[in-house]
């Protein structure tokens, strides 16, 4: 009996040490999570170096197992193939010993960048959020140490490459404050030279400039399979090693990447930095009080701000004189202020037909054009209605900020673009004290959005500002160091 209890025991240590062992080892992987569309996901013809596998190279399967890594890592089409990931992997091998690597393919064919975001679907698929989840399955083994991202042939026209660095930059921020690591490395890579159009590579160019511990690989010389789309093999492969080359300096802690700006910061020092607190100023209906009274105050504290005009339908021909007319406009903008879309005749655009939006939107976008006005990209429904069709046809038309009601703080990485909330500032007792207490209130990851009409309003008294408290107002954003911004910068 004793004896047997002896061996049952040593059977269990034996079988205990190895699983411990090997859950050992898989807790020490370097893990890169890969993310994007079929060129990520891979297109090309399966090879030799393809086949080459190794279990210090693992992958997370379909069913969130890891197996030993091999082409096809993805499983988003049944003819998925040869993409960038499995010769990333091999590159950051090499010269190594000791180190393994786990691989969490995400990406899938066809996805614009726009479903690259959280709770949006995409045919019967989650993409950010199912990426969030199998990488949080995924660190369980061990440490993540990048995101690489090969997307853009989706979004490769005019329209959609306006606003294409904007969902990126929002994608980056949402991915790391998911992953709770907000100094992850990520690295883009440019989409194939083959494309018929090529909009997207110099906007994803800029990446760098606008985000820490970022990069951009290169897609020169690389040949595509003959679809003018999907790179070929050798090629999938060649992207890899670049997407490893650049991985190696972020981890060599070199940060020269080219002529690139590449700045790999420390999270102490990120962390001890403190964020400024954002206030947009916005002042809508084109009132000339703005160009009177608000644009000298805002001169004088040093702060932006956004003016949405747009021709408010006068009742009498003298009313006229209390707007601003289109030199003014200019003017302002000449003195650097933005010049925001309120829509050509201030209608509620929830009751209008789609082409009547779409004609009240360009009217102030002809009129921009004629002044010498860049063409917008923030907007203020007027009255502050939208619905979800108006939404939609201010993003087609390549918005990047919309601004609603609602008195809310807006979360940036959390709320809508395209329905911004805000808080109407008017100088009644009422709405003086709920000004000064949203002021007073704003938390870190908060930005309080202000709408103003006429500084004062002599045709709407119940919407009036009076220059005093305008100018109270300034004084606390000076006094408690807070930035006055315009719509535009609210990503910077
Ligand atoms: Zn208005």
């Amino acid at each position: 009996m004793k004896k047997v209890n002896y061996i049952l025991a040593l059977v269990y240590l034996i079988v205990g040490v190895n699983a411990f062992a090997q859950q050992k080892e898989l807790k020490s992987m370097d893990l890169y999570l890969l993310i994007g569309q079929s060129n990520m996901a891979g297109r090309a013809t399966i090879d030799a170096q393809s086949e080459n596998t190794s279990d210090a190279i693992m992958m997370l399967d379909k069913n969130n197992n890891w197996v030993v890594a091999k082409d096809p890592l993805h499983f988003d089409k049944p003819y998925a193939g040869v993409g960038p990931g499995l010769s990333f992997a091999q590159a950051m091998l090499e010269g190594k010993k000791d180190i393994k690597i786990g691989l969490i393919p995400c990406s899938w064919g066809g996805s614009p960048i726009k479903v690259w975001s959280p709770g949006t679907k995409y045919f019967e698929n989650f993409p950010y959020d199912e990426a969030i989840q199998r990488t949080k399955k995924a660190m369980q083994n061990g440490t993540l140490k990048g995101i690489l991202w090969h997307q853009g042939e989706s979004d490769n026209d005019p329209v959609r490459s306006a606003v294409y660095l904007s969902k990126l930059k929002s994608l980056i921020s949402n991915l790391r404050r998911d992953l709770n690591a907000p100094n992850l490395p990520f690295i883009a890579g440019e989409i194939g030279y083959f494309n018929k159009e090529n909009f997207i590579n110099q906007i994803v160019g800029q990446l760098p400039k606008e985000v820490e511990n970022t990069t951009v690989v290169s897609a020169k010389d690389l040949v595509d399979k003959g679809d003018q789309l999907h790179f070929n093999t050798a090629s999938a492969h060649e992207l890899g090693k670049r997407y490893a080359a650049a991985m190696k300096i972020f981890e060599s802690g070199k940060f020269d990447l080219d002529e690139k700006s590449v700045k790999v910061k420390d999270s102490k020092n990120s962390q001890k930095r403190k964020v400024k607190t954002k206030v947009v100023l916005t002042f809508d209906d084109a009132e000339i009080t703005h160009f009177n009274n608000v644009a000298p105050l805002l001169k004088k504290y040093g702060f932006d701000a956004t003016f949405f005009v747009c021709e408010f339908p006068v009742k009498r021909a003298e009313e006229a004189n209390e707007y601003m007319n289109w030199k003014q406009i200019q003017q302002l903008y000449k003195q650097g202020f933005e010049i925001g879309n309120h829509t050509g005749h201030h209608k509620n655009l929830a009751k209008l037909a789609p082409d009547t939006i779409k004609k009240e939107i360009a009217y102030i976008e002809d009129k921009c054009k004629k002044f010498g006005i860049p063409k917008p990209i923030s907007l203020a429904y007027p009255g502050n209605r939208n619905d979800s069709i108006s939404q939609r046809i201010v993003k087609a038309m390549g918005y990047q900020y919309a601004r609603a009601g609602g008195v809310k703080y807006y979360y940036p990485d959390k709320d809508n673009n395209l329905a911004i909330p805000s808080f109407t500032v008017i100088s009644s007792d009422k709405y003086k004290e709920r000004t000064l207490k949203a002021l007073k209130d704003i938390k870190e990851d908060e930005i309080l959005v202000l709408t103003f009409h006429g500084v004062p309003d002599v045709l709407d008294p119940d919407y009036s500002t009076s220059i005093d408290f305008l100018k109270e107002i300034l004084i606390y954003l000076k006094e408690h160091h807070y930035e006055g911004i315009a719509m535009r910068d609210l990503e910077k």
